[in-house]
């Protein structure tokens, strides 16, 4: 029975992401269809091509209709996704935490992707995880204060950083959506983890562009992924 539940947990944590993923496409390039189709060729995609992780394998990363490249950004972000449901319900069972967290996830995966789209990370999304952090995790409002000082202190040290990276190389290396987003998740963490979060998130972005070759990269996927793994130990 464990096991079946941890199998429901992934599955739904992988359609989340197809469904996340379509959504902050279809929202970053204003084009609203009802059915999903190939980016190149149009082809409307039929349901059994969009069952996750396991079309990607069956269809060997192509396109039915005309062969071109699927990105794997999808079956990793299914996957990624579908780990983390199983994960937390390992961690918290099937309770009001449990719910939360699976909101925070869903939140923070549609900032990553709209990111990666356009570069920005909508304000709603920073707006949904504040929401988030005081429906389930912080109830007790006189406690806020303590946790607004880490998530400032956060906001604070990537500016500074940004600023001094501004004087020095004459471009910006981080965009304020960026620090916002320190700044909220800054809210669900110790002054400590804080710190974790941002040399932790500061890796993935090497990372990020060793592995792209771009100059430019969307950082706000690697904040996410950063947080979203972080709390899982809180
Ligand atoms: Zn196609």
């Amino acid at each position: 029975m464990e096991i079946l539940l941890h199998f429901i947990f992934f599955m739904s944590g992988s359609c989340l992401a197809s469904f996340i993923e379509c959504m902050a496409f279809q929202i970053s390039h204003s084009c609203f269809r009802m059915r999903s189709r190939c980016a190149e060729c149009g082809h409307v995609l039929a349901w059994y091509d969009l069952i996750p992780v396991f079309s990607y394998l069956i269809l060997r990363g192509r396109c039915r209709s005309c062969g071109s490249r699927i990105s794997t950004v999808h079956p990793v972000s299914e996957i990624a996704c579908g780990l983390y449901c199983a994960a937390l319900y390992r961690h918290s069972g099937l309770t009001a935490v449990l719910a939360g967290r699976v909101l925070l996830m869903s939140v923070l995966v549609y900032a990553a992707f709209y990111d990666m789209y356009t570069m920005e990370i909508p304000d709603v999304c920073l707006v949904l995880q504040i929401m988030i952090f005081f429906v389930f995790e912080q109830r007790d409002c006189t406690q806020t204060a303590a946790r607004v000082i880490p998530a400032a202190a956060a906001a604070l040290y990537v500016s500074a950083a940004a600023m001094l990276f501004y004087v020095f190389r004459k471009q910006s290396g981080i965009g304020f959506g960026d620090i916002k987003l320190y700044f909220v998740c800054g809210l669900y963490l110790t002054f400590q983890q804080v710190m974790t979060l941002i040399a932790v998130s500061g890796l993935l972005g090497v990372v990020y562009v060793l592995a792209s070759g771009k100059k430019k990269i969307p950082f706000g996927p690697c904040i996410a992924a950063a947080f979203l793994v972080l709390i899982l130990y809180v």
